[in-house]
């Protein structure tokens, strides 16, 4: 039997739509195995029926896992940020001592450099 799509069936709990093997309504239990202690689940109240299925998401589901990886990209964007900040500081440092401009291209690699630290704080506490 297919589940009826109709825009109220989605909110009915799934003891209603749910189904063992034979046609039985499941019940609410809890777990007692020492892998999944005080978990509930839907399960059948008769014996001998295999019928099974967690009420709750997985422990560290989805959700926590798309939150360590959006972290993990913020952090890498943030390190080849900084490393584009340093070479291009190096590049003007360099072209400056071969023009000369030696004493104010140190001011202005200062100026960039604090510049860079703030943006960098900045971007990884944003
Ligand atoms: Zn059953």
């Amino acid at each position: 039997m297919a589940s009826q799509s109709s825009g109220a069936s989605r909110f009915h709990s799934p003891a209603k739509e749910l189904l063992c093997g034979h046609g039985e309504r499941p019940i609410l239990r809890t777990s007692s195995t020492k892998d999944n202690p005080g978990r509930r689940f839907w399960g059948c109240v008769q014996d001998g029926c295999d019928f099974f299925r967690w009420v709750d998401p997985e422990p560290g589901g989805a959700q926590q896992e798309v939150e360590i990886a959006r972290t993990r990209r913020k952090i890498t964007k943030l390190k080849t940020r900084l490393r584009e900040v340093e070479t291009k500081l190096w590049v003007v440092a360099a072209l400056c001592i071969a023009d000369g401009w030696l004493r104010v291209c140190l001011l202005l690699v200062e100026v960039a450099a604090a510049t860079a630290l703030f943006l960098g704080w900045a971007w990884m506490l944003g």
